[in-house]
């Protein structure tokens, strides 16, 4: 498309902008329809422990299958539905999911010992009044016991964050259910201040794994992960890295004393079935 801007001179519009841009407002009004139609479906990540290998839970991860342009990410549609408000529904929905997934886990085989789910909570699910009590309705309603569900709340959600914001994280730390403070490391909030937050879990973002992809690890970002662990240990945080991509990475960050992996070393996200059965190899033998 090119339109002409007076006498001799054209200007081309940018048609992979215009696409985008499109596409951007083609979905976002796509999506209530989507959830309704029920095009939304989850993908699990195993979280393992370092020190055994075994795997201990894992997280829930967002898609979406479009009619037309297939299966689509969550960076792709979360910040729409962040936008538009959507993501209070959405995320519901991936609480009820998951929640209803784990409690299925436990009962179909208790040899794999108790599987936790991990889920995330976009910064507006925060300040929904709803959250708590949903959480509450959701456990309940499946039979699952608040232990067996963590919270994962990004670091830069809750940077400034004031007492109105963290009350309900308190009432359901309270209550049992894990907080994990997701990309940790990425949003320079003031590490004094983790002492405030009804934290139980930080979860080192994928940037601080990537220095130890090669041999041997970046001295610098050894360094950083040694420090964060240290700290985190002395607080009576648990530490949990994403991104591991690879065995010399995964003996690198258990050497560090990071207590939980996850990353595509272990397995790519998938289908439920999936985690069932890698749990219970790790079960079983
Ligand atoms: P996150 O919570 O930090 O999730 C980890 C992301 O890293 C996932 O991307 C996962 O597929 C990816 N990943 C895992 N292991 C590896 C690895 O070894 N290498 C690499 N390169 N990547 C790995 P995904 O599924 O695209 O999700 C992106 C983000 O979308 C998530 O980041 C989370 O912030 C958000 N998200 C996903 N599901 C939900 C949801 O239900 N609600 C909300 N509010 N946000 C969600
Ligand atoms: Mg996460
Ligand atoms: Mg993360
Ligand atoms: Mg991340």
């Amino acid at each position: 498309r090119a339109k002409s801007a007076g006498g001799n001179r054209f200007e081309f519009a940018d048609p992979e902008a215009d696409a985008r841009a499109i596409t951007r407002h083609g979905l976002t009004t796509a999506l209530p329809a989507a959830l309704d139609r029920g095009e939304f479906f989850i993908e699990y990540q195993p979280l393992v422990h370092l020190g055994d290998g075994t795997v201990r839970g894992a997280e829930a991860l967002v898609r979406w299958l479009h009619p037309q342009h297939g299966v689509l990410g969550p960076d792709r549609f979360i910040p729409l539905a962040e936008h538009t408000g959507l993501i209070v529904p959405l995320g519901r929905w991936v609480l009820e999911k998951a929640v209803r997934q784990a409690r299925a886990w436990q009962e179909k085989h208790e040899q794999t010992g108790p599987l936790r789910i991990n889920v995330n909570l976009s910064p507006c699910q925060l300040t929904h009044p709803g959250l708590v009590s949903d959480t509450v309705d959701i456990l309940e309603g499946a039979g699952l016991e608040p232990d067996a569900l963590c919270l994962e709340v990004t670091e830069s959600a809750l940077i400034g964050a004031d007492d109105d914001l963290l009350k309900p994280l308190r009432r359901l730390a309270e209550m049992g259910v894990d907080i994990a403070l997701d990309d940790f490391g990425t949003g320079y909030s003031n590490l004094a201040n983790l002492r405030r937050l009804p934290v139980r879990i930080l979860k080192l973002d994928r940037s601080f794994t990537r220095g130890m992809q090669q041999y041997p690890a970046d001295p610098v970002d050894l360094k950083i992960v040694e420090g964060i662990v240290s700290l985190a240990h002395s607080l009576d945080l648990a530490v949990t890295v994403e991104g591991v991509e690879t065995s010399a990475q995964a003996e690198q960050l258990r050497i560090l004393g990071c207590d939980t992996a996850q990353g595509w070393y272990y397995a790519r996200p998938g289908p439920p079935e999936r985690l069932h059965e890698l749990a219970l190899v790790d079960a079983t033998g």
